[in-house]
């Protein structure tokens, strides 16, 4: 049977700061999941070349995006969001980022709700908020929440690694615990990042910008395993995998499972 997947995003979270956030929901998130605290996002580790390499499947030397400003792909490719509605999954974004709308084509999403970061205070919990009921109600095939402020505010305000970061990754974990505990039966939850960062910047080839965290969560991983050689492209065709829809050719990735 297909599973459902929530994919949580947690914009410039590194792993070695979700283990020192001082949240105890992290322990309990790793002993029931197989997760990698070395998994390599793409170059250049920048939010939106990032993003389009998680979710159209290539390095950005493929789809182009190599700033936060989206452009048409060179080539056309199916997001995981057009590959899904292709196959009629019920797909939802709940987002804080309003450059994000770019990666799915007009029609792909069963729902939408932005939340924006620059004019709402508590953007990661109020798009939490927003984002719970709806996957008790409609109970989307897949769902993409994504939060901002960790990147924002926790690093280029006050420096990753710094004490405000790691409080700012606190409260991301905090909303994830209330997405882990409102989930229905048969979802698999995935928590993630797109970047790192260093200092108060991120963008460049070093690990503390490359190295993200992935940890899946549900029937089809093993509990408390650690792996590793991940890659971000690697997402897009395990969430497919999951909902029993076929990878887009161009997809670069390896499903997990
Ligand atoms: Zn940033």
């Amino acid at each position: 049977m297909s599973e459902k997947v929530i994919l949580v995003l947690v914009d410039g979270m590194r792993p070695d700061g979700m283990l020192a956030c001082g949240h105890p929901f992290v322990k309990t998130l790793l002993e029931n999941s197989t997760y990698s605290l070395d998994a390599q996002t793409v170059w250049p580790s920048m939010t939106l070349p990032c993003h389009t390499s998680l979710f159209y499947g290539v390095e950005p030397i493929f789809h182009g995006i190599t700033t936060n400003t989206f452009t048409f792909l060179p080539k056309p490719i199916p997001s995981l969001f057009d590959q899904l509605e292709r196959h009629k999954k019920k797909c939802a974004m709940f987002y804080t980022w309003e450059e994000l709308r770019d990666m799915c084509r007009p029609g792909a999403l069963h729902h939408s709700t932005l939340v924006n970061i620059y004019t709402n205070e508590h953007s990661d919990t109020k798009v939490t908020d927003e984002a719970i009921p709806y996957i008790q109600k409609e109970q989307p095939d897949f769902l993409f929440l994504y939060m901002g402020e960790v990147d924002t505010y926790g690093g280029h305000d006050f420096g990753w690694m710094g004490k405000e970061y790691l409080a700012y990754i606190h409260g991301a974990i905090a909303n994830i615990e209330r997405v882990y505990n409102a989930l229905p039966e048969g979802y698999t939850l995935i928590v993630m990042a797109d970047h790192g960062g260093h200092d108060r910047y991120h963008g460049h080839n070093i690990p503390e910008d490359m190295t993200i965290p992935v940890v899946f969560c549900g029937p089809k991983f093993e509990q408390n395993k650690a792996i590793s050689s991940i890659s971000i492209k690697d997402i897009a065709p395990t969430v497919a995998k999951l909902l029993d829809a076929p990878a887009a050719k161009e997809w670069e990735g390896t499903s997990l499972i």
